[in-house]
């Protein structure tokens, strides 16, 4: 485990920092002091788990990469646990959703853990290809504009 320590800051109208501060019950399933999962209420498959800091971030573009590497060093151990509660698991989907557009609706950054079960269980993800509109001078038009904006 890391000796980062983390000063958290909450804000006063999330749903998220009350789960943390203890004024809003929540069904966790771990915690140390960088993050708190806990089933998320709408539990989209049997075991569906939310890992948040223990501060309060609104979405990845919030994140220092120290913050980052904390949370995310935890996700493995917490998803191998969730595997673990259940053989009926036969995959596991992660998902980070950032900005209203993306389906972000508690703007307290979280990563999903939604245990998979078979095909046709309850969640779904679908990526159109659109490979076939984009001619290698689309691709590298994009990738330039992205490799433009990468930070130091
Ligand atoms: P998102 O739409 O990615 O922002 O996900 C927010 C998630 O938070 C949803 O899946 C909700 O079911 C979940 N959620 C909202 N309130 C609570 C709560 N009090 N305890 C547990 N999960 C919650
Ligand atoms: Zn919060």
């Amino acid at each position: 485990m890391d000796k980062m320590t983390l000063e958290p800051h909450y804000d006063d109208d999330c749903i998220f920092c009350k789960i943390l501060k203890g004024d809003i019950p929540s069904y966790t399933v771990y915690e140390d002091n960088i993050v708190k999962a806990f089933l998320d209420i709408s539990q989209g498959t049997p075991g569906h788990t939310l890992v948040i800091p223990k501060t309060h971030v609104k979405d990845i573009f919030a994140y220092d990469s120290d913050l980052a590497a904390a949370v995310f060093s935890r996700i493995p151990r917490i998803a191998r646990a969730v595997q673990a509660s259940d053989p009926a698991i036969t995959g596991m989907n992660i998902v980070n959703n950032n900005g209203k557009v993306a389906y972000q609706s508690v703007f307290h950054s979280h990563f999903h853990l939604v245990p998979r079960y078979t095909d046709d269980d309850d969640f779904q993800m679908i990526f159109k290809d659109n490979s076939g509109n984009y001619t290698p001078d689309d691709y590298a038009a994009i990738q330039a504009k992205i490799k433009a904006h990468v930070e130091d």
